[in-house]
């Protein structure tokens, strides 16, 4: 008997689980990426995908800047199967390649995995990853990591995430040693613990015990490790919080599991349980309201372009997030901006580097797609309707940069590549109104890389950016707007929508503004 489609989509829906994977670098997640690939068989050598991350700038196909820097501009996807699951891990890219994309990217996760270096605690890119996080109020399973070094201990630790995060959380296991004691961890859960062995670094065991006093520890950690364990065990029973799936769901609370990547220590633990708790594909808002996963007709929506992944094509891969239904390969869609009817025959999916053609997928998933310049960012498509998501919010930028160009005789090719590049998403654009001056706007560094280097080989244009000491923009709705308010370590800007917005040195000049403007609203982002 075949399966309707509608319970084939409700079985792959309940296989998947998509996530990424927020931290700070260095914290160990392409470590933590690899084990988790290794588990699955999706790669069959430990250091793979180090490998990739090193060896970047031998593939030819990436863009100029990736190669120079061994970098991945824009994030990839890997996907993998592991106990009856089927698992894609968004990668949000590090430190300097830190873009509007890494947030869009979250976008398109139904939760996510903090990685937190045990010796360093949260750290700056962790807060700001775990915001856009929280604002959707998605799942975040914590992994403290490096347990076979010396650290934070884990009551602080637990502290500072409620402290600088605002987060509550209950550890599902609980270290006994750390650094070169190590011994192990125990499993809150199922009562049993897990032993490591400090001279191979390698798990031993895994035990039932009876209570926290079973001879096993003792005789593995000695008396004063044990004792201790014991104390931090029943202190957690009494005053810490209780595990609460309904917390966990709505992000109020997160499952702290510790172990150590690099190790291989406590990772499939943490795997397991993950799977167990992690949320299958979430159904959806749009504008008509609630789509299900489960629903039959395919929709989706574009989360990210990337653009001249080989340069001597210009081809683009636009990313689109499954939102339901079934893709598959040459199907026709909606594509609901453009209004009009496309054949999706060239969907690719990325493991790591290589790219596969994709026959079928499912809510979760994300697919390439082929893009000759036919999407933006935030594209929804849809099978037989008009679905529109309204998923991607707009990032406040945080460093500005004037522009100017090089040579006055390129000026139409220069709006035109500042007009594309805004649409794209690529940078916000601002215009002075004293001069007209643009000032471009991000979130990281690497976006005006990425302009400069887009409207060069682009549009032929060389353009200058000289950076800007603003550090905040705000936009303003208010009736009776009065320039001269504004001049003071800010300045008062237009967007492209001719909104009013105005850019902050620090912000001692911003609460000063909003004090001295009480009718006046101050937001983050676009109304
Ligand atoms: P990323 O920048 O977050 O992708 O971090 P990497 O995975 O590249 O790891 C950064 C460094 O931390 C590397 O030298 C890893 O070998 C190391 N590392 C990762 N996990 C562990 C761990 O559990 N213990 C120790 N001691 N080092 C680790």
């Amino acid at each position: 008997m075949s399966v309707s489609l509608k319970d084939e989509i409700i079985q792959e829906v309940e296989k998947r689980r998509t996530f990424a994977i927020i931290a700070h670098p260095d914290a160990g997640k392409t470590t933590l990426t690899e084990k988790l690939l290794l588990f699955g068989g999706a790669i069959r050598e430990a250091g793979s995908v180090k490998a990739r991350k090193a060896s970047r700038h031998a593939t030819s196909d990436w863009m100029e800047i990736e190669k120079q820097r061994g970098i991945s501009v824009t994030s990839s996807v890997m996907q993998f199967d592991y106990n009856g699951h089927r698992i894609n891990i968004l990668d949000t890219p590090g430190h300097q390649d830190f873009s509007e994309d890494t947030y869009r990217t979250l976008t398109a996760a139904d939760c996510a995995v903090m990685l937190i270096d045990v010796a360093k605690g949260v750290e700056p890119q962790t807060i700001k990853l775990f915001q856009v996080c929280s604002q959707r109020g998605i799942p975040i399973f914590t992994f403290i990591n490096k347990l076979d070094r010396e650290g934070k201990n884990p009551f602080d630790l637990m502290e500072e995430l409620e402290r600088v995060l605002g987060i509550r959380s209950v550890p599902m296991n609980w270290p006994i040693g750390m650094g070169r004691d190590l011994c192990g961890v125990y499993d809150r859960m199922k009562n049993q613990v897990e032993l490591f062995n400090g001279k191979d670094h390698s798990t031993i065991e895994v035990r039932k015990v009876d209570d926290y006093n079973d001879s096993i520890i003792r005789e593995m950690a000695g008396d004063f490790l044990t004792d201790q364990l014991i104390a931090d065990l029943e202190l957690l029973d009494v005053a810490g919080d209780q595990f609460d799936l309904e917390k966990v769901s709505r992000g109020e609370l997160t499952p702290v599991f510790f172990g150590s990547a690099v190790n291989n220590f406590g990772v499939q633990t943490f795997l397991e349980n993950f799977l167990q708790l992690a949320p299958k594909p979430t159904p959806r808002k749009s504008e008509d309201g609630i789509i299900e996963p489960t629903s039959e007709k395919f929709t989706g929506y574009v989360f990210k372009i990337q653009a001249n992944m080989n340069p001597a094509h210009r081809d683009r891969i636009a990313f689109l997030r499954i939102c339901s239904g079934r893709f598959d390969r040459g199907m026709s869609v909606k594509h609901v901006r453009a209004g009009k009817d496309i054949k999706l025959s060239q969907p690719q999916q990325f493991l790591a580097q290589d790219r596969d053609i994709v026959e079928s997928a499912y809510p979760g998933d994300i697919i390439g797609l082929f893009d000759p310049g036919i999407f933006r960012i935030g594209d929804s498509l849809s099978q037989g309707g008009n679905v529109v998501f309204n998923e991607l919010p707009t990032f406040s930028p945080e460093i500005f940069a004037k522009v100017t160009i090089k040579n006055a005789l390129k000026q139409k090719q220069y709006q035109k590549g500042i007009d594309q590049l805004t649409e794209e998403g690529t940078i916000q654009v601002f215009r002075t109104i004293s001069f007209d001056d643009t000032i471009l706007g991000v979130v990281g560094q690497l976006q005006f890389e990425v302009f400069e280097y887009r409207m060069r080989a682009e549009y032929g244009v060389e353009v200058q950016l000289q950076r800007m000491t603003y550090q905040f923009a705000r936009w303003i709705i208010d009736d009776n707007i009065d320039p001269s308010k504004f001049r003071i370590n800010s300045a008062l800007v237009k967007d492209k929508k001719d909104n009013y917005v105005v850019l902050f040195e620090n912000e001692y000049a911003m609460r000063t503004a909003m004090e001295k403007n009480p009718t006046a609203k101050f937001l983050d982002t676009a109304p």
